[in-house]
């Protein structure tokens, strides 16, 4: 029996179920390296950057146990640049009786390999992934029969399944959701000393993937003059401590909130890492709660934590694989303007944008309010195409693959799904980004003013939003408060509102100058 295992970029663990009996004897392992990945929308370099960089670790962490690898490298002389085109000729080469891999993380990367089985006549074996508590099966058994879909009873569910911060059938301290506790913002004084986040100096094997990726990817977006993200699992397994010990008991109180010029605040920053396997959730979150058990971080930290992973990344994933394909063409807004120009660059008077598009193009990485309610907010109020919303975020982030992403754009952050994934739109004025950040302070345009010269665009486009969309939004009883508010504004404030609306989308069009 020969077989051929496929490790794909986001599958680097040697304990993956398509390894669990590997026989060194028989089996060979297969990774590709191709251009498609990076192209087939725009990925970042910082993107690109930590797959090839990951896997060719990865590759050679295999080679050093001795199991056989085939792998072909970006800059091969005669590489196809696409999955299916690398993994026919390994067939070919090879002639395996049987192709083995863990179920990927992206629906056209399945149906690719799964032709490419097919013309070879070969049995493809799907093995489910187990770096999630919960399978598709179980989410299409939870979604069964009910009307609506909500993050709360998914996770609940799951809390109680794996026993995590439980006391028995109840959750530990008597509540299941501390979102309440969860929403501090840094006040006046500004977040004061930070810990230091975990960043990695690029070894040879970073330097050389840098260096192609300046080569052959030289337009892509972003820079990686700055790269330090974890590549190995040891790396890895330092930035989960070190997460642990220095910014978990703050996590949840500042969940939310944002501060010009600081990237990492107390986040995890380990959803790269996770999401390319190279640390598996139950460890993560059994850290965090040996941490609530030892008093080193409080219950709302840990509570939000866990439900970050617990519950929307287990939920999302659901969405995804029971929604997809057509999921990718939502569009319940019928929103067809461009991405503006500035998404690429940062070139933008608007602070708040200004400063999480520069972090993300230096980075690969925006905390979520960031990409919720900055990023993602501007692109909704705007109405830009769904799909080209989606396409920046897979492109952008270093932890984007397309389970994760595109629920997370599509349905919570663009409410394209038309409310398949959250339960109302999340939509706010510059007002909101005021009361979270300091980022009005410094910027150009007023949170309060609708209309004006220095009105900001986020409130302007915000009442604007409203305006239109108001009879879909009636029927949302979450929607009735905003709104009886949008109902207080006179005919007249409603229509310059409106006006000023159209001038700064038609200002986002023009060609920069
Ligand atoms: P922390 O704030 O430290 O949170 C801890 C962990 O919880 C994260 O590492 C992540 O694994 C998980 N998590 C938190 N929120 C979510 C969520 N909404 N869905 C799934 N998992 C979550 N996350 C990705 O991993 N990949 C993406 O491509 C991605 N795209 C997004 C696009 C949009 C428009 C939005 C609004 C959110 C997106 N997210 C995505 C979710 C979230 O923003 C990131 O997981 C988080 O910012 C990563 O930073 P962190 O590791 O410091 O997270």
């Amino acid at each position: 029996r020969k077989r051929l295992i496929l490790i794909l970029g986001d599958q680097l663990d040697e304990d993956a179920s398509a390894l669990t009996d590997f026989d060194p004897a028989h089996d060979t392992v297969w990774m590709a390296e191709v251009l498609e990945e990076s192209t087939h929308i725009p990925s970042s370099k910082q993107r690109t950057t930590v797959f090839l960089s990951a896997m060719r670790h990865f590759a050679e962490h295999l080679q050093a146990r001795g199991w056989p690898l085939m792998y072909s490298q970006l800059d091969d002389a005669n590489n196809t640049g696409t999955l299916a085109g690398e993994l026919s000729k390994a067939i070919a080469q090879l002639k395996p009786q049987r192709l083995v891999m863990t179920a990927p993380g992206d629906w056209r990367v399945l149906q690719s390999l799964r032709a490419v089985a097919q013309q070879h006549d070969l049995p493809l074996e799907i093995k489910d992934d187990t770096h999630f508590f919960s399978t598709v099966r179980d989410f299409a058994a939870h979604a069964k029969d009910r009307k609506q879909l909500r993050l709360e009873y998914f996770y609940r569910e799951l809390r109680q399944k794996n026993g995590i911060l439980m006391e028995g059938k109840k959750p530990i301290g008597g509540q299941w959701n501390f979102d309440a506790d969860n929403r501090g913002s840094f006040g006046k004084q500004g977040p004061g000393l930070l810990p230091a986040p975990t960043r990695v100096a690029p070894d040879t094997i970073t330097q050389d993937v840098m260096r192609l990726v300046n080569d052959k990817l030289a337009h892509h977006p972003g820079s990686i003059t700055q790269f330090g993200w974890p590549v190995t699992r040891a790396q890895a397994l330092v930035a989960l401590d070190e997460f642990i010990t220095h910014r978990l008991p703050s996590f949840g109180l500042y969940q939310d909130a944002m501060w010009e010029g600081e990237v990492w605040l107390y986040h995890s920053h380990l959803s790269c890492a996770l999401n390319l396997k190279l640390l598996n959730p139950r460890e993560v979150l059994a850290a965090a709660e040996a941490a609530f058990h030892k008093g080193h971080a409080p219950l709302e930290a840990v509570e939000g934590f866990v439900r970050q992973i617990l519950g929307w990344r287990e939920y999302v994933r659901g969405i995804y694989w029971t929604q997809m394909p057509d999921y990718a063409e939502g569009n319940a807004q019928q929103a067809h303007e461009a991405l503006p120009e500035f998404y690429w660059t940062g070139d933008t008077d608007m602070a708040c944008l200004r400063d999480a598009i520069t972090q993300t193009l230096q980075h690969g990485y925006a905390h979520h309010i960031q990409r919720l309610m900055v990023t993602g907010l501007y692109a909704l109020l705007l109405g830009v195409e769904p799909k080209q919303v989606h396409q920046w975020y897979l492109g952008v982030y270093v932890d984007a693959v397309e389970w994760v992403e595109l629920p997370n754009t599509l349905g919570m952050s663009q409410f394209a799904d038309g409310g398949l994934m959250a339960s109302k739109p999340y939509v706010a004025s510059g007002k909101y980004i005021d009361r979270m950040s300091n980022h009005c302070k410094g910027c150009r345009f007023n949170p309060a003013e609708s209309t004006g010269d220095t009105a900001c665009p986020f409130t302007t486009l915000y009442w604007d939003y409203l305006g239109r969309h108001a009879d879909m939004l009636a029927k949302n009883p979450r929607m009735l408060m905003q709104l009886k508010n949008l109902n207080r504004l006179t005919p007249e404030q409603r229509e310059a509102i409106a006006t000023q609306a159209q001038t700064h989308r038609a200002q986002q069009k023009a060609p920069q100058a």
